[in-house]
C-alpha cells in the first residue's frame, strides 16, 4: 500500500487565503493594515531570497510590509537600536531578523530585545516560556506548520506516539511542546540517542528535523504512521547540472511504502513556514490592536 502525500503547497495557499480574507477584515476594523517588519543583515543569498518572498507573499495577502537590509559590518548597537525603534513603532505588528546573523553579533541578544507581542518567529525568552507553560503566544512557525498538516491529517492527536528527532531551538523543541499540547506521547530524540530507528519504529507521527539527507530509512518507520519531514537539505550537484536536488531528512521513496502519510521534500513543510509567519503576524496584529480574532480562526 503507498502512502498519502501530504500537500503542504495546497495547504499553505489555503492559510494564506485565509489570513488574506482576515487582514481586510483587520483593516476595515482597525484603520490600518496589519504590519510585518523583517530585518536582513549582510548579503547571505539564501537569506536574501526568503526575506524578498516574505515581502512578497505579505503584500500579497494584503498586510504591510517593511524591510531593512543593513550592511554586513552593522554594528550590534546599531541593530538593537532599530529592534527598539520597531517595537515602539505602532505600525508594525510582527517583527522578524532573519537568521543566522552574522558572526559578529549576539543573535540571543538581538531576539530577545524584540517585543514579544511582535515576535512573530516565537523565538524570545517570553515566547518559549510561553509555549512551555501551556498559555497563549507566538509560536515559531515551522514546528506549528507541521502541527497544522498533522492536525488536517488525523484531526484530534489525542494519545498518539509522536517521536521528533532533533532537540533544536527553532523546531525540535517547541515541536514537542506543541505535541505535547495535544496530549501526544512524546520523545525527543538527537544525535546521542541510542537505538535511533527503534526508537522510531514505535511512533505513529515521527517529525524528523536534523538535517542530514534521507536519514531516516523506511524501515525505521511503524506501518501507517504519519511522517512530517521538516528537513531541507541540498545534494551535491550530479553532473552537468549546476545545483543538487534539494531531499529531506526521510527516505520517502521508502517511507511512502510503510507510511500512511508523507510529507514531500520541496512541497511540504517548507510552504508552510512563510505561511505561518503571515499568520503569527495577523494573530498579533489583532492582539496588539484590541481586535478580536475567534479561537483557531487562523
Ligand atoms: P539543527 O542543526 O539546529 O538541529 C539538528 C538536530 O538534529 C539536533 O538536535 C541534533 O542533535 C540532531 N541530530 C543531528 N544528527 C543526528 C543523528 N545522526 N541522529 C539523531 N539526531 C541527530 O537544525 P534545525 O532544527 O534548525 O533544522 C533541522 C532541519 O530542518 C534542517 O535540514 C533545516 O534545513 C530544516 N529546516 C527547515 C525549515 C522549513 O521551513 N522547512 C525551517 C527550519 C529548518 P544534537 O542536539 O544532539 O546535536
Amino acid at each position: 500500500m503507498s502512502a498519502t502525500v501530504i500537500d503542504g503547497k495546497a495547504f499553505a495557499a489555503g492559510l494564506r487565503a485565509r489570513v488574506a480574507g482576515f487582514a481586510a477584515s483587520f483593516e476595515r476594523s482597525a484603520g490600518r493594515k496589519a504590519g510585518l517588519a523583517v530585518v536582513l543583515v549582510g548579503e547571505d543569498p539564501a537569506s536574501q531570497v526568503y526575506v524578498a518572498s516574505k515581502a512578497r507573499q505579505t503584500v500579497e495577502c494584503g498586510m504591510a510590509s517593511f524591510e531593512y537590509k543593513l550592511p554586513v559590518d552593522t554594528a550590534q548597537t546599531d541593530l538593537i537600536a532599530l529592534v527598539d525603534r520597531l517595537n515602539a513603532d505602532p505600525a508594525v505588528d510582527g517583527i522578524l531578523v532573519q537568521l543566522p546573523l552574522p558572526k559578529h553579533l549576539d543573535e540571543q541578544e538581538v531576539v530577545a530585545r524584540i517585543n514579544p507581542d511582535k515576535d512573530v518567529d516565537g523565538l524570545t525568552p517570553l515566547s518559549s516560556g510561553r509555549l512551555a507553560l501551556g498559555q497563549p503566544g507566538l509560536v515559531p512557525c515551522t514546528p506549528l506548520g507541521s502541527l497544522m498538516l498533522l492536525k488536517d491529517r488525523l484531526g484530534d492527536l489525542t494519545g498518539l506516539d509522536a517521536v521528533v528527532i532533533g532537540r533544536s531551538i527553532l523546531v525540535g523543541k517547541p515541536m514537542a511542546q506543541l505535541l505535547l499540547g495535544e496530549n501526544c506521547t512524546v520523545t525527543i530524540a538527537h544525535s546521542r540517542t541510542r537505538n535511533l530507528p527503534e526508537v522510531v519504529r514505535r511512533a505513529d507521527i515521527v517529525v524528523a528535523a536534523v538535517g542530514r539527507p534521507e536519514m531516516v530509512k523506511g524501515d525505521w518507520i511503524k506501518p501507517g504512521a504519519t511522517v512530517i519531514d521538516v528537513g531541507i537539505n541540498r545534494l551535491p550537484p550530479e553532473e552537468g547540472k549546476a545545483k543538487g536536488r534539494l531531499v529531506g531528512d526521510v527516505a520517502t521513496t521508502e517511507a511512502l511504502a510503510v507510511a500512511g502519510a508523507v510529507t514531500p521534500v520541496p512541497g511540504g513543510v517548507g510552504p508552510m513556514t512563510i505561511a505561518v509567519l503571515l499568520r503569527n503576524a495577523l494573530v498579533a496584529a489583532h492582539r496588539n490592536a484590541g481586535v478580536a480574532l475567534a479561537d483557531g480562526a487562523l
